[in-house]
């Protein structure tokens, strides 16, 4: 096994990744889908059905509004039943399509080819077309990564194995379960990009995945497994690019600019259905846990689900335990939600059901100078200066601190002894920086 290796900064919260040894349940199809066009980074799709409407599972319903887009499809047969505006797991209501299930209809098949014989182009339009985007929560769609510019060679793909927040498992059991799947789909983005090398990043709490995908990969001379410490965030994509080969993306500048795509590999599993079998995006593994799970645990599940019908599904929750607040995503980058009947989204890689230990809020008392903030920062940045700015709503000198740069990991706050919630300050902060580059930039045309 390769040395472990890391970047600076960050720090090391528990593991509470109770639920590693869970594997994965598929669970029932849902009666009922709330599809968001809006799911990914960049423009929403344009929903083409409207209400009364019978989809079948599979069947795009609602086109890329762009490039930098991706179709929704619909992820169980039925009949459109509502189309307008729903609330978004990000608590703003946003248009979607629900459709609610016809259970006699029966479930497609889908056949399988060897995608590695397949044309790059015919490939990278497979992917387009099956809606995938990022699955480990940024939610970019892939064919947009799989497209650099001709005059940037890509010579490494890294897979993200890393799954550093706390508490999520969902990519640790895939690697353990469904290794061949990932290895695919590293093969068919390296055709694509046509990179010399891929990498899977995987963090040393995940040693029986490192052993078996470095078993898996013995006789491949140009793929291999990087074994990283186990710190946070180390699957920030700078991060693990800068473990992985040494390479520091400068300020503004993408991997692309450094020789290098990184994918999950939840999207690489995926990936692999979407060109072999050219099946769409329509479930993802969830990690259930928190103290008020009855059945914490790893879970396949149709997107479109709500939150309360999948905690439903799991078993539900614990009568004797109030629960006190539910976490789409991780506890250090994911959020609340106020309302169990938003969807599971394509980016949603955990529900986290906490009481109310689990859910306090530190006090929040002066800033005592101490710098705990600076040293956690993996991005090299000033946390406790970049609050006052923020305050003081001094945007130009916010952005001279590298504003933009934040990645909003939460490092910052998580080592705060004095409680300060510093992230959403930076949220709000990158957001005034962003508009006033924009007043600033000379007008098109
Ligand atoms: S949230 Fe931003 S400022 Fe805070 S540690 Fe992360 S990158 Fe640094
Ligand atoms: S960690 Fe908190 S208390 Fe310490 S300098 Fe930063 S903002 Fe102030």
């Amino acid at each position: 096994m390769l040395e472990p290796k890391t970047f600076s900064g960050g720090l090391h919260p528990p593991d509470l990744k109770l639920t590693s040894d869970k594997p994965i349940v598929n669970l029932p199809i849902p009666s009922r889908v709330v599809l968001h066009v809006s799911q990914h980074i960049g423009a929403p799709a344009k929903p083409i059905y409207k209400i009364t409407d019978k989809v079948t599972c599979g069947q795009c319903i609602a086109e890329p509004g762009g490039f930098v887009s991706a179709p929704v499809h619909a992820t169980i047969s039925g009949t459109v039943i509502g189309a307008g505006n729903f609330m978004h797991p990000l608590g703003v209501p946003s248009p979607a399509i629900v459709i609610e299930r016809t259970p006699e209809t029966p479930e497609p098949v889908y056949t399988s080819e060897d995608g590695m014989a397949l044309p790059p182009e015919e490939i990278k339009k497979r992917i387009q077309q099956s809606g995938l985007v990022g699955l480990g929560g940024a939610t970019f769609p892939t064919h947009v990564k799989l497209s650099p510019p001709e005059t940037k060679h890509i010579d490494t793909v890294i897979l993200n194995g890393v799954e550093c927040e706390p508490a999520l498992t969902a990519d640790h059991r895939l690697m353990l379960e469904e290794p061949d799947r990932i290895i695919n789909g590293l093969k068919l983005i390296m055709r694509v990009l046509k990179a010399e090398k891929g990498i899977i990043g995987i963090e040393m709490n995940k040693l029986d995945a490192i052993t078996l995908l470095n078993d898996r990969l013995k006789n491949e001379s140009n793929l291999s497994v990087q074994p990283l410490k186990v710190k946070y965030p180390q699957g920030g994509e700078k991060q693990l690019i800068y473990a992985c080969l040494g390479r520091e993306i400068p300020s503004g500048k993408l991997p692309m600019d450094v020789g290098v795509v990184v994918q999950n590999v939840a999207s690489a599993a995926a990936i692999s259905d979407a060109v072999n079998m050219q099946k769409p995006l329509m479930e993802r593994v969830v990690t259930l846990a928190g103290n008020c799970a009855t059945n914490p645990g790893n879970y396949r599940v149709r997107i479109g689900t709500t939150v309360a019908d999948f905690i439903e599904m799991t078993g539900g929750l614990k009568q004797d335990i109030p629960l006190k607040k539910v976490i789409m995503g991780g506890p250090m980058m994911g959020f609340a939600l106020f309302d169990l009947n938003v969807p599971i989204i394509k980016g949603t890689s955990g529900i986290l059901c906490w009481d109310a230990q689990q859910a306090i809020v530190p006090l929040q008392t002066a800033c005592l100078r101490c710098g705990s903030c600076i040293r956690a920062c993996p991005m090299g940045l000033l946390p406790q200066q970049m609050k006052k700015l923020v305050d003081n709503k001094k945007w130009a000198q916010l952005d001279s601190l590298g504003m933009l740069d934040c990645i909003e990991c939460g490092c910052c706050a998580y080592a705060c002894p004095s409680g300060i919630p510093l992230v959403q300050s930076f949220k709000l902060g990158k957001k005034n920086v962003m508009a006033e580059r924009k007043k600033a930039a000379p007008p098109k045309g």
